[in-house]
């Protein structure tokens, strides 16, 4: 889970495929440091918190990205795309017909595999975003995946 200090490296991990929660109440992040590995930038939340904690150090956010792949093992668990990014929640595949007039025309003509967020509705695909994410992966986070 991460803390209002990482919101953004935890959609990433999402969009990386790990099941990762947005906590930002104290009160929650307490209740959930023993079940979850807590990634902040507050120092002080590491001396307030028992549990796992994994201190985020200032520095720029693909460096962090990869303190973070790394410090957690996490480069062979990796399943791009697999998860919201919005809800956390493991998206599914969905017949191309259904996502008719959901996503743009020069979208639906040209990709044949869609999935769906079944909290949100949020639809992802392959393409070029998707090639754009792994590149990210691989080049700014120094992964190889
Ligand atoms: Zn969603």
């Amino acid at each position: 889970m991460v803390d209002e200090t990482c919101v953004k490296h935890g959609r990433w991990l999402r969009l990386m495929g790990f099941d990762t929660e947005i906590f930002i109440n104290i009160e929650d992040l307490k209740s959930n440091t023993d079940k979850r590995i807590l990634i902040t930038r507050n120092k002080k939340l590491e001396k307030m918190l028992k549990g796992n904690i994994v201190l985020l150090p200032e520095m720029p956010f693909w460096k962090a990205m990869s303190f973070i792949v790394k410090k957690l093992n996490l480069e062979k668990f990796i399943k791009p795309f697999t998860r919201c990014s919005r809800c956390n929640r493991e998206v599914i595949k969905v017949e191309k017909e259904k996502v008719k007039g959901k996503v743009p025309y020069h979208v639906y003509e040209i990709q044949d595999s869609f999935h769906m967020c079944p909290d949100c509705g949020q639809i992802y695909w392959g393409g070029s975003h998707y090639q754009n994410f792994l590149r990210d992966i691989k080049s700014k986070i120094g992964l190889d995946i």
